[in-house]
């Protein structure tokens, strides 16, 4: 069971983020300082969650929170903009499909579990990646985020296995690993990936548990 985002593919890089920012801001005619705070902070949990009903009226909340009603042809333009960043992410990682293609080769199910923006989810199923997959619960999708037990026993009962018989992989974000050892999977950090700027960075996580450096290291750990 892999999580997405630093672990098969890179993760948020502010820097990277940057330029769709300040274009989604200028589309909707709103400060930018306050647009990232709102889009980035406030609303956050609530895109994460999906408690909009798509991408669009995630943005039109943000606007309206900084008191602003753009037209539905800013908030399309916004939202392309955001759609193109969300692409540039979802390219996997050279490990990846290898991986895939050996776990599969093992006869294992292959799973994900991902908190992510409710922007993901008109892309998910053209990726690469959604279609190496046996299972995928996204976090926008289903309504329940990492570390909530709850959303890795639906990927489990998704994949049909018990979570004892899972092995979970990621980067660590969002207590994803401590998430995962609590409904009794086994759970692996990844060490840091290269994110969009190029940089490594890992997320702030205290984890004692089984550690490796790149997916290829699954064969070795899985023998
Ligand atoms: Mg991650």
């Amino acid at each position: 069971m892999f999580d997405l985002f630093g672990t098969l593919v890179p993760s948020f890089s502010a820097e990277a983020y940057e330029p769709c920012l300040v274009a989604m801001a200028d589309d909707l005619a709103v400060p930018l300082a306050s647009f990232r705070r709102v889009w980035n902070g406030q609303l956050w949990q609530d895109r994460v969650l999906g408690r909009f009903a798509d991408a669009q009226e995630s943005i039109a909340r943000a606007c309206e929170a900084l008191g602003a009603r753009p037209g539905e042809d800013a908030v399309e333009r916004a939202l392309e903009r955001r759609l193109e960043y969300e692409r540039s992410l979802l390219r996997p990682f050279d490990d990846v499909l290898p991986t895939f293609a050996w776990l599969r080769g093992q006869g294992l199910r292959i799973g994900l579990i991902s908190n992510c923006a409710m922007e993901l989810l008109p892309l998910w199923e053209e990726t690469e990646i959604a279609q190496g997959l046996d299972a995928a619960v996204l976090s926008a999708a289903v309504h329940l985020a990492k570390p909530d037990p709850r959303i890795y026993e639906l990927a489990c009962s998704r994949l049909e296995v018990a979570p004892s018989g899972c092995l979970y992989v990621g980067d660590g974000s969002d207590d994803e690993l401590p998430g995962a050892r609590a409904v009794g999977m086994q759970a692996v950090l990844i060490a840091a990936r290269r994110d969009l700027a190029g940089r490594r960075r890992q997320p702030d996580v205290n984890w004692d548990g089984t550690r490796i450096e790149r997916l290829t290291d699954l064969k070795r750990l899985l023998a």
